[in-house]
């Protein structure tokens, strides 16, 4: 390590902006915008890329650890990562030539977070909010979630010794609570709705001083699932796509891998921007409408099996289409049977086994490319956002069935000469 690398880690964190007002607001000040409330008044984190720019350089970069640290000055952290999260981030971009061709683009490459170490792309946020957790000197997390979020933050809890709190409605499907309960997470089954787990969850944080990571009212949790877009840029730096495809729920992913692209092109490691292709699953597809239509409808119903997309009143719409209108890029919307069949060949094609809301990403650029928004000769990079083994109802639905036979020899022999 070079001498300079060695400093003390300050963080280069300015101020808070309303995303809806464009309201300032300093550090600590406000969780969410008091003038536009919870429901719009979501806030931005900046930094002073002026000063990031100084010591976040390519130079710099090549000596770095491969984890979301290696970005310490955009992050929203004092002091060294937290032992026990050295490893999160920096998952890889493979390079997907057959999925290509079948999807009938120029190029695709998967940036695959299923293996991430709690299997989705949610650990970068949660590691950020177990880092500043413990910044704060909290002594316990929580967080309303059935989904990935809930396991993520159960995982970095566990990682760094934090107890994890998590509030579960009566529907959390079994692989998840088993995953959680693994991690050793005081795990909460509310009877009651989503929403009411939810409100008991923040209700608790006051009560009992534990770290909130709901991401509605965490603003800091979106920058670190901007390293998602900052790993972009740099795999992708001498070698850009012109899109980058991502599925949306709440909406945070897609505008922290955008913040990450613009913030590397702004600190000058990159010199290029990609146009953001917004994917949601038809069924609950309230960001694409806002998109077209400019305003959240928050009384639509809807469904998908695309669980961890299943979001119908995402608290993050502005951010989402905020990003993919800076980008010039679009929303396209992929129905379940497209979803399943992008769960299939992301699977056959390129070796990845993703969760639906993951496939979603891959569902969503054929989408673009029967609607004419993408051609034969474009180059886009898809957010793999969740490991299959996630969902395994979900998978099945999509797979098909094994072949069920008697130990002999000739039903394998017909079996295999069926395929052929
Ligand atoms: C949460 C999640 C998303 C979408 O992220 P949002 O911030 O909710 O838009 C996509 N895929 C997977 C696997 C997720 O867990």
């Amino acid at each position: 390590m070079q001498s300079n690398e060695e400093k003390p880690i300050v963080s280069l964190v300015t101020n808070l902006i309303c995303v809806n007002c464009q309201a300032e607001y300093a550090e600590g000040q406000a969780d969410v915008c008091p003038q536009c409330g919870i429901d719009e008044g979501i806030l931005d984190v900046c930094f002073d890329l002026a000063a990031a720019g100084k010591t976040l350089t390519r130079a710099a970069l090549a000596e770095r650890p491969p984890s979301i640290w290696r970005y310490r000055e955009v992050l929203p952290i004092e002091g060294a990562p937290p032992a026990g999260l050295e490893q999160i981030g920096w998952t890889p971009l493979i390079e997907a030539p057959r999925l290509a061709a079948d999807l009938g683009i120029g190029r695709l490459r998967l940036k695959d977070d299923g293996r991430s170490a709690s299997g989705s792309f949610k650990d970068r946020a949660s590691a950020i909010g177990v880092a500043r957790a413990l910044d704060e000197g909290a002594g316990e997390v929580a967080c309303a979630s059935t989904g990935n979020a809930a396991s993520s933050l159960a995982h970095c809890a566990a990682a760094v010794g934090l107890r994890a709190n998590i509030f579960v409605s009566e529907m959390v499907p079994e692989g998840k609570l088993a995953q959680l309960l693994a991690y050793g997470a005081r795990v909460f089954k509310v009877r009651g709705t989503y929403a009411q787990a939810y409100e008991l969850c923040t209700q608790a944080c006051r009560a009992f001083g534990w770290y909130n990571r709901n991401a509605a009212i965490n603003p800091y949790l979106v920058e670190g699932k901007k390293t998602g877009g900052l790993e972009v840029a740099e795999q992708c730096a001498d070698d850009p796509p012109d899109w980058v495809a991502c599925s949306v729920g709440d909406g945070c992913s897609i505008a922290g891998v955008h913040k990450g692209l613009r913030t590397m092109k702004e600190v000058g490691v990159i010199d290029w921007t990609a146009r953001m292709l917004g994917v949601q699953a038809a069924g609950v597809a309230p960001i694409a409408q806002a998109y077209r239509t400019g305003k959240l409808d928050r009384e639509r119903v809807g469904e998908t099996y695309a669980d961890s997309i299943n979001v119908p009143v995402p608290r993050n719409w502005r951010k989402a289409v905020n990003a993919v209108r800076e980008s010039d890029g679009t929303f396209v919307e992929a129905t379940d049977e497209q979803i399943a069949a992008a769960v299939r060949v992301t699977g056959r094609l390129a070796g990845i086994f993703a969760e639906p809301a993951a496939a979603t990403a891959v569902a969503g650029i054929a989408v673009a490319r029967a609607q004419g928004i993408l051609n034969d000769e474009s180059n886009v990079v898809a957010m793999i956002t969740g490991n299959g083994l996630k969902d395994i109802a979900g998978a099945l639905r999509a797979v098909g069935q094994p072949h069920e036979i008697p130990p002999d020899l000739g039903s394998v022999r017909t079996i295999v000469e069926q395929a052929t």
